[in-house]
């Protein structure tokens, strides 16, 4: 389990992350979700004790990072940044990295292998296509068999085999009853991937939400209707019963929209009453469009505060 509680980080007068309090549970995949730049990174490097907070606490397993005993078996995580000495070899790395830990040398092959770099292990890190630099950046998060794993942007610059892989390893860690927190900037990833999300803003949490409830409350079905003679439709649909109110959507001034997927009834309606229709369509909101939604502010607030700096 980790814990944030009140966690914040301000550099100077920019505050990157702002009283965040969560709880990230053990036996899902958790989702970190936010716009680039909306403090993700920030809030993994403190949980890691790569950074410290200006105020609040993330705990791992009821313990600061620092506090940890050979917290490579507690904890292992797979940063964006990654640093492999480019002149050891996979191997070389991952048993320098074992032997500091206090983790037995046959581990080394037994990641190697879990990751599928059983066969280059011996050679150089600098001769790794980004997938493999990944891989072993996996290999290295799961050598002391931590009870927690933490990946930052896992799938960033992958190939869609490598994702495949990637997403298939962070399902299984977790329904090893493991602790999985995984940051992305792509809603549509996180869909099938996580089972809760925690989705950040400019810092600050802006929901805490399985991702069924979120898929429940944000990916709504509906039916769009638009007629030259608004008022004549929304009073035949009054009449008949349809519940409708006017679209929210831009591009779809004058419109109605009625919850579900009412086109047949509509479209017979429209006949009955000699309406012409412009549009009638049965719609459903993406998960993409509800998490911009959900985020749009912070990043429009990004873009101003970017525009009077430059
Ligand atoms: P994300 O991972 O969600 O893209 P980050 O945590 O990297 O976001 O960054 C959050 C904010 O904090 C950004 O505005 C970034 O510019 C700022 N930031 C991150 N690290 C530093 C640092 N070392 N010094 C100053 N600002 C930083």
């Amino acid at each position: 389990m980790i814990e944030l509680s009140g966690l914040t980080k301000r550099y100077g007068l920019k505050t990157a992350v702002r009283e965040l309090t969560c709880v990230i549970r053990p036996g899902l995949v958790t989702g970190f979700l936010g716009p680039n730049g909306a403090g993700k990174s920030t809030t993994m490097r403190m949980i890691l004790g790569l950074d410290r907070p200006t105020a609040g606490r993330a705990l791992v397993e009821g313990r600061p990072y620092a506090r940890l005993i050979d917290p490579l078996t507690v904890v292992g995580a797979l940063l964006e940044a990654r640093s492999v000495h480019p002149g050891r070899t996979a191997y070389h790395h991952l048993l320098c990295l074992a032997q500091s830990n206090g983790i037995p040398r046959r581990r080394v092959g037994e990641v190697l292998d879990l990751v599928g770099l059983g066969a280059v292990g011996t050679r150089r890190p600098k001769g790794f296509s980004l997938g493999m630099g990944q891989r072993l950046g996996i290999a290295s998060a799961l050598l002391g068999d931590p009870r927690i794993l933490i990946f930052d942007e896992p799938v960033n610059g992958l190939d869609p085999e490598g994702i495949h892989w990637v997403r298939n390893l962070i399902r299984r860690l977790a329904s090893e009853g493991r602790t999985v927190f995984v940051s992305s900037h792509l809603m549509s990833e996180m869909a099938l991937t996580a089972d809760h999300l925690i989705v950040i803003g400019q810092g600050q949490l802006l929901a805490d939400t399985s991702m069924a409830g979120f898929i429940e409350e944000n990916a709504r079905s509906y039916t769009r209707v638009r007629s030259p003679d608004r008022e004549g439709l929304l009073d035949a649909l009054t009449h008949a019963g349809l519940d409708a109110v006017p679209s929210r959507d831009p591009g779809a001034e004058g419109a109605w929209e009625l919850e579900g997927d009412r086109t047949a009834a509509v479209g017979e309606l429209a006949a009955d009453r000699r309406l012409v229709l412009h549009e009638l369509g049965h719609h459903r909101a993406s998960l993409e469009e509800a998490f911009m939604r959900l985020t749009s502010q912070s990043v429009e607030y990004q873009a101003h505060v970017g525009a009077e700096e430059g």
